[in-house]
């Protein structure tokens, strides 16, 4: 069976005036429809980088990315991104109209359809009282609702999630956390997840890739998260065996 996302040993480098940075090496995955696939690691090493390629706006030197088949070049309304920052919304617009954007630029749809369909996914994110509301208005963990409703809203193959939570207090992470798992339990979307958290990875995430520090490589993977049980202690065992999986020299030196 096809995969929904096939990376096929990925290199991206930034090109800098002095120096060529190489942010993954070779990287090769995955995704199929209705995983949650998390991409673990530490700070730098290309987390964001290959979400942003998958996104199309970053591209390899070396291998390919294909979505459902066909081959990545450029951004598209079929891999909607969720950034960390605050910031993603368009402030002069309010919530509903945040959500409506897209849809009626990237879908072409009618206003009243958009309309409705924006509303729709406001609501399932719990923020229909606060559809008129500008984002300066919100909280934080309001925002990252915001922008989630945005992107589900487009009913994306793959919703691309960097870190959306990192910056969030912890209480409201969690529920964060909780209320996108909810979402998925209702819907089935794919999602891939980026996180430098191995709680968080193993809280979100059905599959899990490891990556090494600088430059990013594969490392392992995750398969069977989904039993790790944070109550009988299995999810405190997963955590240790993935904390040496990515700490363990592997003679690349780190
Ligand atoms: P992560 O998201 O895992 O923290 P990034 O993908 O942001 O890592 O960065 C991977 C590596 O690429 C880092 O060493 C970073 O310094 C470098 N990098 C990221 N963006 C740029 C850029 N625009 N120009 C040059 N180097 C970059
Ligand atoms: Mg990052």
């Amino acid at each position: 069976m096809q995969p929904l996302l096939d990376v096929s040993g990925v290199t991206l480098r930034y090109k800098t005036p002095s120096v060529l940075v190489t942010a993954t090496e070779r990287v090769s995955f995955e995704v199929n429809t209705s995983d949650r696939f998390v991409l673990l690691g530490p700070s730098g090493c290309g987390k964001s980088t290959l979400l942003k390629a998958v996104g199309g706006y970053l591209h390899p030197s070396e291998g390919e990315i294909r979505i459902k088949g066909r081959k990545v070049t450029e951004p598209g309304a079929d891999r909607m991104m969720v950034f960390q920052e605050f910031d993603q919304l368009l402030p002069w617009k309010t919530v509903l109209d945040n959500v409506m954007f897209p849809l009626l630029n990237a879908r072409k749809m009618g206003r009243s359809e958009a309309r409705d369909r924006a509303a729709a996914y406001i609501e399932k994110v719990g923020l229909t009282r606060a559809m008129n509301s500008y984002p300066h208005t919100l909280s934080g963990g309001m925002k990252q609702r915001v922008a989630i409703a945005r992107g589900m809203a487009m009913e994306p193959d793959i919703l691309l999630m960097d870190e959306p939570f990192a910056a969030l207090d912890a209480l409201t992470r969690r529920t964060c956390q909780d209320e996108l798992l909810q979402l998925w339990e209702e819907t089935r979307f794919t999602v891939m997840f980026v996180t430098h958290s191995i709680a968080e990875a193993i809280k979100i995430g059905n599959r899990i890739l490891l990556l090494s520090p600088h430059p990013g490589r594969v490392k392992a993977e995750v398969v069977d998260v989904e039993h790790a049980s944070p109550t009988d202690g299995s999810a405190g065992r997963l955590e240790r065996e993935i904390h040496e999986l990515l700490f363990a020299q592997d003679g690349h030196g780190e």
